[in-house]
């Protein structure tokens, strides 16, 4: 039997439709949708700073969360501000955004 008709799924459980399916040179099948979010997550890596990201700033290297701590802002705040493109300075620099303001 062929193996297309047989799993009619992949490991993680999207179905293979034939929109769903690419076929490599070997024969094998890949997911599209796994495909993409591998893809993605690739992606997101290179531009979003990993959580062990070390960050020089002062003449001293820390990594995000350890900067977040010990400036007292949020760390979520602080990757969302190197996600957009903010430099080192202005990102640690910045003071923590005041309740119901927004930041930008
Ligand atoms: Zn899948």
């Amino acid at each position: 039997m062929y193996d297309f008709l047989r799993k009619r799924h992949c490991v993680r459980g999207h179905e293979y439709t034939p929109a769903n399916t690419y076929v490599m040179k070997s024969g094998h099948r890949q997911c599209k949708t796994c495909k993409r979010a591998l893809n993605r997550r690739d992606r997101d890596l290179s531009v979003n700073p990993p959580l062990r990201r070390k960050v020089q700033f002062n003449g001293r290297t820390q990594t995000i969360t350890e900067w977040a701590r010990e400036l007292g802002i949020n760390r979520t705040t602080l990757f969302f501000r190197f996600n957009n493109g903010w430099s080192i300075e202005r990102a640690l620099t910045t003071p923590p955004p005041d309740a119901g303001q927004e930041e930008g």
